[in-house]
């Protein structure tokens, strides 16, 4: 019998789209209730130390065999998750304040792993930074799991699925999704996570619904509820009642035959009636997504970001992994192109390697190509292996946070030196290959004129370009209402960045989340945008839209746009438009 509040809604955060309606899997409560024991005598203290000793090592053990299943599955950033959950198992201050604890407090094992693991976890709790936060979880999976070994109790396991399910979960690692059955698991909803946890990306991977950051899921949902998934808007309603099925049944079924009927565009060319042709293509941040990427009608990737290959590990990527990396990237989407972006991180992301000075506005402070061309060694580590890789298919270099000529310069010296290095040494790399530049600050958009003399391509990255022309920290919510990728200033800038490239005779793609939006793409039509690159998923949308979208009405589109003064005017035109226009097309978006 089904107890709890009906038709509960709760909002967190959709990483992984479509709707799924389904019985739950509770899995792994995420606080073990321990009763804390007071130790009598120093042969206690001294059993529970080894206590704690033995379940070190046996959740080492485990670990290692969750390494190999992953290893085997080939899930290479799951493999990385728990390499560095075994590094914080080897932590040597982390094992050391256990057991002071054990001694100083004089209490039970279980309760000081508790206790220690709790303080050091409350000095993750203010940051804000996703990666830090990420690094939070594992320290407290790390303590379950040594509390389970000392306790001898088990942790569920998903393997145990027989039938259709979601897993409702605090959060899940890659040891817990190591052994699931992909047959039986048909969503993922958890407290925590955001876009790039361990779930979220597990979800893409396996193309089931994911909504994560639910804050308290696990409370509110009873093994075996029924709960709908809206892994599209980031919704679940828990208990829905009939009234609330049915409808969800409906947009089900709806969002199924439209994905079905968009499956037809896979092969069709992205062009409009009137024979306007721009190249649509994936941006990709895992290796294990390339593959899936032409499945979703892309002709190429438009922006790797290989920010990923430097996370979760506590040494750099070495030239040799990486040129393995990008070689077999280009080599899977040959003969389509692929622009990878060289290493786009801020400081604090880096603080396990690196001895960085903290700063007050990481955001404006040493990212990306500042980074790289202080830290010159690591820059020029990865431009060799994507210069050997050159020279396996059509590879682009792009290069991220351009904010005037000098960075150009500084990085073609850096070019010409490791290319000539790399001929005196007879290592085959293509001598010619593409340069481009990510146009996403508003000073490089101003002088896009100059920089366009300078490279082969622009990328236009709309998320930051957004961010700095309107001062709206793209990650917070409370500014977030102003964030208008319409706003006049930004639609200017765009005009400005792809006039100044044609002039010069190179192309523009667009690869922030705006090239991904159907409102927007009569826009970016009429404007002249070359190329745009996107979330793979929403690929077919798009071109579905482009193929019923002629360039002289887009062209038309503008001029109206460029008479508009407000962000809102604006929006409210170009809904109208596209509703009256393409009533079908815009079903797709629920708009
Ligand atoms: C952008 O800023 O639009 C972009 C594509 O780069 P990122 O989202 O990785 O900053
Ligand atoms: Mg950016």
């Amino acid at each position: 019998m089904e107890t709890g509040q009906q038709n509960l809604l709760l909002r967190g955060i959709g990483v992984s789209p479509g709707i799924i309606i389904g019985k739950t899997f509770l899995f792994a409560p995420d606080d073990i209730e321990i009763p804390v024991i007071t130790l009598s005598s120093k042969a206690e203290i001294n059993r529970e130390v080894d206590r704690f000793k033995q379940a070190l090592e046996k959740s080492r053990d485990n670990l290692r065999a969750v390494r190999k299943e992953v290893e085997r599955k080939k899930q290479k950033e799951a493999r990385y998750i728990i390499d560095a959950q075994l590094l914080i198992l080897e932590d040597k201050l982390l094992v050391e304040s256990i057991i002071r604890t054990i001694r100083d407090k004089g209490i039970d094992a279980a309760s000081a792993v508790k206790e220690a693991i709790r303080h050091l976890s409350r000095s993750f709790d203010d940051v804000s930074d996703e990666y830090l936060k990420e690094r939070k979880t594992e320290l407290d999976y790390i303590g379950e799991r040594i509390i389970r070994n000392i306790l001898g109790t088990k942790r569920h396991d998903l393997a145990a699925i027989r039938e259709p399910s979601i897993v409702v979960a605090h959060d899940l690692s890659p040891a817990d999704t190591a052994n699931l059955d992909t047959s039986v698991v048909i969503g993922f909803v958890t407290n925590t996570g955001g876009k790039t946890s361990h779930t979220a990306i597990m979800a893409r991977a396996l193309e089931i619904p994911s909504v994560v950051g639910l804050e308290k899921v696990t409370k509110e949902v009873q093994n075996g509820d029924v709960i709908i998934v809206d892994g599209t808007i980031g919704v679940v309603i828990i208990r829905p009642n009939a009234e609330t099925l049915r409808s969800y049944s409906e947009k089900k079924q709806m969002y199924e035959q439209l994905k079905q009927e968009l499956f037809q565009y896979k092969d069709l060319p992205a062009e409009t009636p009137d024979g306007y042709h721009i190249r649509l293509l994936a941006n990709v941040e895992l290796v294990e997504e390339v593959a899936a990427i032409l499945e979703h009608g892309a002709e190429g990737i438009g922006l790797y970001r290989t920010e990923f290959l430097y996370l979760n590990r506590k040494d750099l990527p070495s030239e040799e992994e990486q040129f393995g990396i990008y070689k077999k990237v280009i080599k899977t989407i040959a003969p389509y192109p692929v622009t990878i972006r060289t290493l786009d991180l801020g400081g604090d992301k880096f603080l396990s390697h690196l001895d960085l000075v903290e700063e007050m506005n990481p955001v404006l402070g040493l990212r990306a190509i500042r980074l790289c061309l202080k830290e010159v060694n690591i820059f020029k580590t990865q431009l060799r292996a994507l210069l050997r890789a050159s020279a396996f298919g059509e590879l682009k270099m792009l290069f991220p946070m351009i904010s005037g000529m000098q960075e150009i310069y500084q990085i073609k010296e850096i070019l010409h030196e490791l290319k000539r290095d790399l001929k005196h040494a007879g290592i085959p790399f293509n001598p010619s290959v593409q340069i481009g530049i990510m146009i996403e600050i508003p000073s490089a958009a101003a002088i896009a004129d100059l920089l366009a003399g300078e490279v082969d391509f622009f990328s236009i990255g709309t998320n930051d370009l957004i961010q700095y022309t309107l001062a709206i920290d793209r990650v917070n919510e409370h500014v977030s209402y102003l964030y208008n990728p319409l706003h006049p200033s930004v639609i200017r800038l765009i005009k400005n960045i792809i006039e100044s490239a044609h002039r010069n005779g190179i192309e523009v793609v667009m690869c922030g989340e705006m090239a991904g939006e159907p409102l927007y793409l009569p826009i970016l039509l009429g404007m002249g945008i070359d190329e745009l690159s996107m979330n793979p998923l929403c690929i077919l949308k798009i071109k579905k839209i482009m193929r019923s979208i002629s360039y002289r009405e887009s062209r038309d589109f503008v001029t109206t746009v460029d008479c508009l003064k407000t962000a809102e005017e604006i929006e409210a035109f170009m809904k109208l438009e596209m509703k009256k226009r393409f009533p079908a097309a815009f079903d797709i978006n629920g708009s």
